[in-house]
């Protein structure tokens, strides 16, 4: 049996004029303008709790567009009772028709969800048209469509057997229920941690970002519309801690699929460590967290091809992607026009501004918080003897939180900002000797806690072997002569190691398998 094989879904240009502008545009304003309600998702119901909080876009943070209910710790747990009152049906659905579900999922979001993911997703993340079609439509479909195809290798690898016996293995869902933790900056990932669990049989308690609800329900929705039976995948918002300390308290709690913060992981780890004598089961910890991902230059590399790097890598989605360009290392005899490049293209893009306005390359970042915590850096660097704020720097919150792309030139390669996640559109440079290469390759992995992404841009063979091998293990995903952001499911799997996670590559076969607990089954005759 075979599943259709797996394409990449075509990414729409939305150009100026366009149909496909037009209607999205017309989607954006009728949620911007509307009342969105979400409620939580436990079973078959859709439960108001009546304790609520706002819903507002961050590039226009006094405007609401809907509110969120939250949940009490009686909630969480209801989520996990009837999530283990579907286990039974659902492990036993055979993976075929499971996988239907998950196929229309991808196919309701190629169709009739596009406008609606995309919308919210511009408005709850303030992310561009443009970061929302190749987030939000694209890579949510990827995921589904390829883990379909991952599930129906999986299902189909059965091991030799010989004359007198057969050996078959199944592939069973983990034995409780898996708690997915997502967070805001990808809609995509949002949909996929409870997804893939789902898809390979288990049962999921899913807390979304409280900064990506609205796209979050848009996603239920459509799971729900694709035939998603009720209990699957229980849906709470509401206190993180509570929520956590409620599902790793459960005896049956079996796995985590968590994308977000490296200190929030750890403690998950510590929580799981002290409730390991309750579980019945070791659970399954996965997770990609934070990183400090790094672009090196090497002398023979193109400065058009660096500065395009450098400004698509770490300003995209105002850099709160965890793949994006933190930290750059450039030759210092092509280091200056390097940077006249990149500060050129930062003066061709607009102010930072709304997502309506589809010119805005730059918006919001994502809540208050970040955006003094940006702030506060930028305004260090204005000071420091070491640093020098050599192109944005300026900042407004008045009605979004707006930063502008801010380039730091550092003459300390240990600088605050060249080793601290700052999580938004701020670079720093350090320029190195040419003659220091190796040196340079050296002092990057030395200064890598992280290892998520990197990339390398060299004219030189030798010296991307070179690199390639000494920055072996500071970056999970490494990209040679491009950006560091932008994996494609089906094309580069993504994940880090070291500090930035446990590498279950999203969107793989490897990372299908995290979710099940196989049997093998000899028999002989
Ligand atoms: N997969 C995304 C990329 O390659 C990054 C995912 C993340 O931010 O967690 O840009």
């Amino acid at each position: 049996f075979h599943v259709p094989i797996a394409i990449n879904e075509p990414i729409k240009s939305y150009a100026p004029g366009s149909a496909e502008r037009e209607d999205v545009l017309r989607q954006y304003h009728a949620y911007f303008k509307g009342n969105v309600d979400v409620p939580l998702y436990i079973g078959n119901k859709e439960i108001k709790t009546g304790n609520t909080k706002p819903m507002s876009p961050p590039h226009d943070h006094k405007h609401v567009v809907g509110q969120y209910h939250l949940a009490e710790k009686k909630h969480v747990e209801q989520a996990i009772k009837n999530g283990l009152e579907a286990r039974e049906a659902w492990a036993n659905l055979a993976w075929e028709q499971r996988s239907a579900i998950f196929s229309k999922a991808a196919e309701l979001i190629a169709g009739p969800y596009r406008d609606k993911i995309n919308a919210a997703t511009m408005i709850a993340q303030s992310k561009n048209i443009h970061q929302a079609e190749i987030d939000a439509a694209c890579e949510t479909i990827d995921f589904l469509r390829f883990n379909v195809e991952y599930m129906s290798r999986i299902y189909d690898d059965q091991p030799d057997s010989a004359e007198g016996l057969w050996n078959r293995v199944e592939y069973r869902p983990l034995e409780g229920f898996v708690y997915a933790i997502t967070p805001f900056n990808f809609t995509a990932i949002a949909a996929n941690l409870p997804a893939s669990a789902a898809m390979m049989g288990n049962v999921v308690l899913w807390k979304p970002s409280d900064h990506q609800i609205f796209s979050a329900k848009v996603i239920v929705d459509v799971f729900k519309e694709a035939g998603l039976p009720d209990g699957v995948i229980n849906v709470v918002y509401g206190d993180p801690v509570m929520i956590t300390d409620t599902a790793l308290a459960s005896p049956d709690f079996a796995g985590i699929h968590y994308t977000g913060s490296t200190s929030v992981f750890k403690g998950l780890w510590k929580k799981i460590g002290d409730n390991i004598n309750t579980y019945k089961t070791y659970p399954r910890i996965v997770g990609e967290t934070g990183g400090k991902d790094f672009i090196i230059a090497h002398p023979t590399a193109k400065p058009q091809q660096v500065a395009t790097a450098i400004s698509r890598g770490a300003f995209e989605f105002q850099g709160q992607k965890c793949s994006a360009a933190s930290r750059v290392y450039l030759p210092k005899s092509t280091s200056k026009e390097i940077l006249e490049l990149v500060k050129k293209d930062i003066e061709s893009f607009n102010k930072p501004g709304s997502p309506e306005d589809m010119s805005n390359f730059i918006t919001a970042v994502i809540h208050e918080g970040s955006f003094d915590k940006l702030a506060k850096y930028i305004d260090q660097a204005k000071k420091d003897k070491n640093a020098e704020v050599f192109a944005g720097g300026e900042y407004d919150k008045s009605k979004g939180y707006f930063i502008e792309p801010t380039v730091i030139v550092t003459t300390d390669p240990h600088y605050t900002t060249m080793e601290t996640e700052l999580f938004g559109p701020v670079v720093t440079v350090y320029v190195y000797e040419d003659k220091d290469w190796s040196k340079t390759l050296k002092l990057v992995d030395e200064t890598s806690p992280y290892a998520l992404t990197g990339a390398v841009l060299s004219g030189d063979r030798y010296a991307i072997d070179e690199a390639t091998k000494a920055l072996q293990n500071c970056a999970g995903n490494f990209y040679i002569n491009d950006k560091p952001t932008g994996a494609v499911v089906g094309q580069q799997p993504f994940g880090g190691a070291r500090a930035s996670g446990t590498n279950d590559k999203a969107g793989s076969m490897q990372n299908l398998l995290r979710w099940v607990s196989p049997r093998l089954i000899k028999e002989t005759f």
